[in-house]
């Protein structure tokens, strides 16, 4: 599992991440599910509602930029080695290789800017990250599944989106079809069917939890 040790030290300010975890203020929201069911959607809408208090993780990632995204933030955009290098420095509270040769990564040092900030944090990740990242934060966190209304749904979203080649769509589909199976370890599962009503049953989820201390 790439998670790192709840004991590492944390490279920025040098205390362990498990101290950090513990800081009184600062919750975090948790966004998962296949590519294509809405999740960059989702995630936009919810930051922009100000009583969050919310601000976005931005991940690092070997993939190639696509032409509408922005360096620092949607993503920091870095090459294998450096994204490898970064391993080796314990940079990251989470890392996955999504697809190959495509590794996405959490970098300590975003929640820690955020929380340090006094601000909550909102994560896009994939499902398998989401899963690590609700075992490390706990009851910080609140993990949501985003889920589509059926695979087919999916692929056509995928090609309206017109970001990935077909066969990298193929790998996405493919790979979706597992990820699914994994709905029940998230605190919430939230269907994108409608879009105005998963928004707005994502937002009542998410104000219930940050309710509470
Ligand atoms: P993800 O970040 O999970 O890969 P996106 O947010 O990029 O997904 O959404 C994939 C595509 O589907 C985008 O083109 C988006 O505009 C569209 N989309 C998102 N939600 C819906 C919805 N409820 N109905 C139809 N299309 C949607
Ligand atoms: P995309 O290439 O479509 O932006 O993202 C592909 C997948 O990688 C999505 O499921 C997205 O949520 C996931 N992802 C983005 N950042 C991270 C991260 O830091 N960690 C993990 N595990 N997955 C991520």
């Amino acid at each position: 599992m790439n998670v790192a040790p709840d004991e590492s030290l944390h490279p920025k300010i040098g205390i362990t991440f498990a101290t950090l975890v513990n800081m009184p203020k600062g919750k975090a929201i948790i966004f998962s599910a296949p590519s294509g069911a809405g999740k960059t959607t989702l995630v936009r809408h919810i930051v922009g509602m100000e009583d969050f208090n919310l601000s976005f993780s931005v991940s690092a990632t070997s993939r190639q930029k696509r032409e509408h995204e922005i360096e620092g933030t949607d993503y920091h955009f870095i090459s294998v080695a450096e994204f490898k290098q970064k391993v080796v420095a314990e940079e990251f509270l989470e890392w996955q290789e999504v697809y190959k040769d495509q590794f996405y990564g959490t970098l300590k040092s975003e929640i820690e800017k955020i929380w340090v900030s006094g601000r909550n944090v909102i994560f896009d990740v994939d499902v398998v990250g989401g899963i690590n990242l609700k075992k490390i934060i706990g009851g910080k966190a609140l993990a949501i599944f985003l889920q589509p209304p059926s695979i087919e749904a999916l692929q056509l979203r995928l090609r309206n989106r017109s970001t990935e080649t077909t066969e990298k769509i193929a790998m996405r589909i493919a790979k979706a079809k597992n990820e699914l199976t994994f709905s029940n370890q998230f605190d919430v599962i939230i269907v994108n069917d409608v879009l105005a009503v998963a928004q707005e049953e994502t937002e009542k989820k998410i104000r219930e939890f940050l309710k509470f201390e």
